[in-house]
């Protein structure tokens, strides 16, 4: 599979900044990392790991699980675990955004009239400068019509760079929930041959058990039969 650390450290570092590459360094194909590990390798206090975990935790693209810890005096440690798929998830959707300001931006520029001043370097659009009578409010300038078509430019080669990470970002996606959904289905299936196994236990326990039943039965039937057998009164002749 593909090596998804250098996404996940961008994704990361745009919520905690630099030490999302150690969290990532971390964590990455693990499971369940003592939060002792992760501040040794972020060489930071617990403490300050600690807040850093939280609030990715808080954007849920870190889970933990916490175990009281005895020789921590009872005090519970931490144990997080990457949350991948979750992670591309809020990026995506963060791309996502983007797309639609920009789509929405480019719109506005190419059907909408924006005004400039000459002198100043004010930017308005059209009901701004019918505001104020198509002049300058700085320099008292008339203002002439923007050309939108440099901005435009911009805009769009901003939307390309979006749309090319969103392309990339989607695959990735795509690949993490095929994997997930694999070991769902392990897991599935591995619970389905466990509940087969008890069901088969429990069917020779009970047919244990109904022998034994059938046995003393029939072991009873017969002790019943020898005592009438004995006990019947002789009919007298
Ligand atoms: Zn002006």
């Amino acid at each position: 599979m593909t090596d998804l650390r250098p996404l996940l450290k961008t994704i990361l570092s745009s919520l905690v900044g630099p030490p999302a590459i150690g969290v990532v360094d971390s964590l990455y194909e693990k499971k369940n990392v003592n939060e002792f590990l992760i501040a040794k390798k972020l060489k930071l206090t617990i403490n300050q790991t600690r807040n850093i975990l939280y609030r990715l935790a808080d954007s849920r693209l870190v889970s933990f699980i916490r175990k009281k810890d005895a020789k921590k005096g009872g005090w519970y440690t931490y144990f997080w675990t990457l949350s991948i798929a979750k992670s591309i998830t809020s990026y995506q959707t963060i791309l996502l955004t983007q797309q639609a300001t920009l789509q929405e931006q480019i719109h506005s520029q190419k059907t909408g009239r924006f005004y400039t001043c000459v002198n100043c370097t004010v930017h308005l659009t059209e009901d701004q400068a019918l505001l104020q009578d198509y002049v300058c409010a700085e320099c008292g300038e008339v203002l002439t019509l923007r050309d939108t078509a440099p901005v435009i430019v911009e805009f769009e080669k901003e939307l390309a760079k979006v749309q090319g990470t969103l392309s990339k970002v989607s695959g990735h996606l795509g690949n993490v929930h095929v994997a997930d959904e694999k070991v769902r289905q392990r897991k599935i299936q591995a619970e389905i041959r466990k509940k087969a196994k008890e069901r088969a236990v429990k069917r020779a326990v009970k047919a244990k058990e109904r022998a034994k039943e059938k046995g003393l039965l029939k072991s009873m039937k017969k002790k019943v039969t020898h005592i009438f057998s004995r006990s019947k009164p002789q009919k007298k002749r």
